[in-house]
């Protein structure tokens, strides 16, 4: 799994990289590992119709479903900030249709992770219950 992660981180910063967000300037990277053991990439997306923008996680979980996946074993979010950035509601529950007891979340600067949680943590009421989602 370590050297997961460290694909993970690289995954991230190069989706980072590539972020499209010229009107918050805030750019977000994100990685989604899935059962499959391959790596998925979003970035956060905006638009100038700011409703029609979409988030790193959103576009990762997309890549994952349009690769082939079926589970989702972590996901890396990857922000240039003081304060780590957690997935939006939205996004949480995206992830948890597509998690187990054990997905986990990883939350990271543009070099390291500097918090992890399950799913679960973040998101103890999904609106799913997990166990069916097996
Ligand atoms: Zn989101």
């Amino acid at each position: 799994m370590r050297d997961k992660i460290a694909e993970l981180l690289a995954a991230a910063k190069q989706a980072h990289g590539r972020a499209y967000a010229p009107y918050s300037g805030f750019k977000v990277g994100a990685a989604v590992l899935g059962d499959d053991d391959k790596i998925y990439m979003g970035c956060n997306t905006e638009n100038i119709s700011y409703p029609c923008g979409s988030c790193a996680e959103q576009n990762a979980v997309g890549a994952f479903v349009c690769g082939g996946g079926h589970k989702i074993k972590a996901v890396l979010v990857m922000a240039d900030s003081i304060k780590t950035i957690s997935p939006c509601g939205a996004c949480l529950q995206r992830i948890n249709e597509f998690a187990d007891k054990e997905t986990t979340i990883y939350l990271a600067d543009l070099e390291k992770i500097r918090q992890t949680y399950s799913l679960r943590e973040l998101l103890p009421n999904a609106f799913n219950d997990l166990e069916i989602n097996k």
